[in-house]
Parts: C-alpha cells; sequence; structure tokens
C-alpha cells in the first residue's frame, strides 16, 4: 500500500469553506446557545439554525460519515476526520453537520442492520436531523462490560419485554428512540446472547430516573445523561435490530468509526487549545520581554506542537488504513491506541495552555477549563482507558512466538557462536571481533 500524505485540491476547497463557516457562522451558537444542541429545533433556533444546516446541504457536506450504498457521501475516513477536525472546534457544528454522536454511531448500525421499515421509522428522520437518539448499553454496576449487563428481554407471545437498569445514557431525555442492549438467552454466552432493541423513548415502562450532569455543570437535573430504569417495557417483534443474539457484533461495528471520529475532534480541541497557548505567549509581556522568551514556555509549546502532530497523524493513518483496506479488525490495536492517546494529548496540551494563561486560565472567562474538561471524559466515553491499553498490549503480543530454549532470539553469545559457525570459512578475518549489535 502507498503513502500519501496530500489532500485532494478540490476536497481542500471543502475543508476551507468548512473552516471559515464554523468559525464564522456556528462558533457563535456555541456561545449564545450553549448546552441546546441536543434539543430538538424550536422556535428561534429553527430559524437560525436550519438554514446554516441547508447551506451544508448544498455543498454536498451532510451527514458525510455513511458510506454511499448506505446512503451518504461515501468520503471515506481520511476526509472524514479531516472534517471532523475541523468540526471538533465547536459544539454546535456536528448537529449542524449532521455527524454528531452518539446519532452517528446509531445510523451506521441501523443503515447495516435494520429492516427497511426500520430505517424508514428511525434512519430517516435521523438523517434529517429532525431526531435524536440514544444508545443505551452501560449499567450502574458492569460498566461496560457486558459480562456484567443484567438487563433483560424476554419473549412474551409476539412481543419482548425489557427489564433492567442502564446508566449514562446520553441525550434519553430529548432522543426519539433508544437502542437498548439487552440479554435474551441466559444460557449462552454474552457474544451471542444479547440483542439490540430500538424502543421509541415514550414507550411506557421507561423511567428517566435522573438526567445527571457532568462535573461543572449546576445541579438541577438538567443534565444529559440519563439514568433509567426499563420496567416492563413491551415491544414488539419488529424492534429486534439485527438478529437475536447480535448485539455484540452490532455493537463492535458501531465503535469502530465513531472513535476515529472522537480522536479527530479531539485533534481540533487540543489545536484550538495550542493557539491559545501561543496566542498567550506572545502577546504577554513580562518585565525582559514576552512570555514566548521564556525556555520553559517554548518547551510547552514544543511539546504540545510534538505530541499533537503525532497524535494527529496516527489518527489520519488509522483512517487512512479502514479506507484502504475496510477492515477495522485489522487495525483494531491501532483504534484502541489511538482512544488511549484521546484523553493524554487534549489533557497535556489544555493543561500548559492554563497554566501559560495564569488566573485567567482557570477563569471562567476562557473556554479553556471547559476544554481540559473533555479530557477526563475521552478516557471513559466508550469504554475506559485502561480496556483499550490492555487490548493494544494483547494485540500486539499475538505476533510473537516463545523462544524455544533458555535464551532470547537475540541473545549475543548464543547469536555470535551461530555467526561464526556460518562464516567459520573465514574465521581469521573476524577473530578479534565481537559485536554487540
Ligand atoms: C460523557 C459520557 C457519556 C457517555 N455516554 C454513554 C452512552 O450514551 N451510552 C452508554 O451506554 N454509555 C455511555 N457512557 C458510559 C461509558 O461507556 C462508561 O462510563 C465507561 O464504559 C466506563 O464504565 P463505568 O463508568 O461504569 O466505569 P467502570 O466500569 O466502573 O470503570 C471505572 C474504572 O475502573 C477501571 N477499570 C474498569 N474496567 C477495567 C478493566 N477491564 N481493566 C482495567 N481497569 C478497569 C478503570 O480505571 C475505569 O476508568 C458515557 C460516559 C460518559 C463519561
Amino acid at each position: 500500500m502507498g503513502w500519501d500524505f496530500s489532500t485532494e485540491p478540490e476536497f481542500q476547497e471543502k475543508l476551507d469553506w468548512i473552516d471559515e463557516f464554523v468559525r464564522e457562522e456556528v462558533e457563535p451558537l456555541d456561545l449564545l446557545f450553549s448546552g441546546k444542541a441536543f434539543h430538538p429545533l424550536e422556535g428561534t433556533l429553527r430559524t437560525i439554525v436550519d438554514p446554516l444546516k441547508q447551506q451544508v446541504r448544498d455543498r454536498g457536506l451532510w451527514a458525510c460519515h455513511l458510506g454511499p450504498e448506505l446512503g451518504g457521501q461515501g468520503y471515506g475516513q481520511v476526509k472524514l476526520s479531516l472534517m471532523n477536525e475541523i468540526l471538533g472546534r465547536s459544539q454546535w457544528a456536528p448537529i449542524v453537520f449532521g455527524t454528531q454522536a452518539p446519532d452517528t454511531g446509531n445510523a451506521e448500525i441501523i443503515a447495516h442492520y435494520g429492516t427497511d421499515e426500520q430505517k424508514a421509522r428511525y434512519l430517516q428522520p435521523l438523517l434529517n436531523g429532525e431526531i435524536f437518539s440514544c444508545y443505551s448499553m452501560t449499567e450502574p454496576q458492569g460498566g461496560s462490560d457486558p459480562a456484567l449487563f443484567g438487563t433483560t428481554a424476554r419473549r412474551d407471545g409476539e412481543d419482548w419485554v425489557i427489564n433492567g437498569w442502564k446508566f449514562f445514557s446520553s441525550n434519553a431525555r430529548t432522543a426519539a428512540f433508544l437502542i437498548v442492549m439487552a440479554i435474551t438467552d441466559s444460557e449462552t454466552d454474552v457474544y451471542r446472547g444479547m440483542s439490540m432493541f430500538l424502543v421509541p423513548t415514550d414507550t411506557p415502562g421507561v423511567e428517566i430516573v435522573r438526567n445527571i450532569g457532568l462535573m461543572g455543570e449546576d445541579r438541577t437535573e438538567e443534565g444529559m445523561h440519563a439514568l433509567i430504569h426499563y420496567n416492563d417495557v413491551r415491544v414488539p417483534t419488529e424492534s429486534l435490530l439485527g438478529g437475536e443474539g447480535q448485539a455484540f457484533v452490532i455493537a463492535q461495528t458501531r465503535l469502530g468509526g465513531g472513535r476515529v471520529h472522537h480522536a479527530m475532534r479531539t485533534v481540533g480541541m487540543a489545536q484550538r487549545a495550542l493557539d491559545m497557548l501561543c496566542e498567550r505567549a506572545v502577546s504577554r509581556k513580562t518585565r525582559d520581554g514576552v512570555l514566548a522568551d521564556k525556555q520553559s514556555v517554548r518547551d510547552y509549546v514544543a511539546d504540545s506542537y510534538i505530541e499533537l502532530t503525532q497524535f494527529r497523524l496516527f489518527v489520519l493513518y488509522v483512517a487512512w488504513h479502514i479506507d484502504q483496506t475496510g477492515d477495522y479488525r485489522a487495525v483494531r490495536h491501532d483504534i484502541a491506541a489511538i482512544k488511549v492517546l484521546t484523553p493524554q494529548v487534549l489533557h497535556n496540551v489544555a493543561q500548559r495552555a492554563i497554566q501559560v494563561h495564569g488566573a485567567l486560565g482557570v477563569s471562567n472567562e476562557m473556554p479553556l477549563g471547559g476544554l481540559w474538561m473533555v479530557a477526563p471524559i475521552m478516557g471513559l466515553v466508550d469504554g475506559p482507558t485502561e480496556v483499550h491499553r490492555t487490548t493494544v498490549g494483547r494485540q500486539i503480543l499475538k505476533r510473537y512466538q516463545p523462544v524455544e530454549g533458555l535464551w532470547p532470539s537475540q541473545h549475543l553469545p548464543t547469536r555470535l557462536a551461530a555467526a561464526k559457525k556460518k562464516y567459520a570459512a573465514f574465521a581469521e578475518a573476524f577473530e578479534n571481533e565481537v559485536g554487540n549489535w
């Protein structure tokens, strides 16, 4: 496979347009309507946002995450990543471009596994940006480890009846439907015993117990992450997404692309923090110059740039690999690796930017605190860092075989003996040579 770091000029033009459009038209919404992004559009907000969405559509940039076979643009992961890098700067931008998580992943699995009827009922309005969706998987006692899940769905005539608890189901309060993962066969293992259901949020028995907010948000029950009790929730058999027992496979489909998009949006956030760091460094005067003259501040800039560039290239490499092969499983360890890097790089860059801004950095007059707080969130969403780090280690180790005998394959005396044996005919030439490489 060849290597190519260039962007086609036609697509670069689109990226330039997106960049300017997001800065000029969309970022002001983050200031004026913060926290409203995942609410269905009403009144004045619809009057403002609908024309912005139309401009995106007119440019062929709406809902670019789906491939052409699924009714999308088919730009592929590299182009999508470059777009997400820009969209990550703003809370509203993914909404205006129809690429917000978790709806992107949810749309993807309905497109892959849904029946025609399910696509018409759920996918189409989701792609039109008219409704929101929720992915309800994590449980309060079991985190995101399906082996510890307790939510069940039992067959009752033509229906399924769902019972159990789900935790941190994002956007449940504004979503039109929930995708619920439940045990349908407790006799078999989690890989075959769980199924996914499409459940309208207003189905009797869907009880949102609390809408949990994130740290820093006020405690007014206005949070976006629901603790849900599914209490005898009865849905018809047509609510099953994919086949019975397919939940695990569906969940894997959902997360591959999603993690790449999250990572690239985070690149955009970290770049924003680095831009602020640099601007402050060249602006803030000290008694003998500006902050940028200080070695430690230059080190902050250098370390941030180096970490961010490595991370960005790694994410783009993973995206490129997926485009080349279409095989998410082949780059599983690299997707896990960028998932590990995502909180780390954002934390490091945002932390340095805060430090260089002094008191202003920790104040609520800069967006730095908000960016910094995304870092620990990124270390948890779609599974904790430790789990992904384990995946990386496990997958990499699969490439290696144990040596026979006591010494490692690179053990120098053993290799030297083998080398001497191989070139015994020329012994006088290397008699006094001892290599250590
Ligand atoms: C902002 C946000 C939005 C979310 N949205 C959704 C959503 O829409 N739908 C949904 O279903 N879930 C959602 N989640 C839940 C998310 O997937 C879980 O928080 C995550 O999988 C971890 O589960 P937990 O919080 O129960 O932590 P736990 O599973 O209790 O883990 C806590 C800590 O224990 C350690 N740990 C756990 N397991 C292991 C392991 N195997 N190896 C080593 N260490 C381990 C890690 O340090 C980990 O951080 C969201 C979470 C956040 C923060």
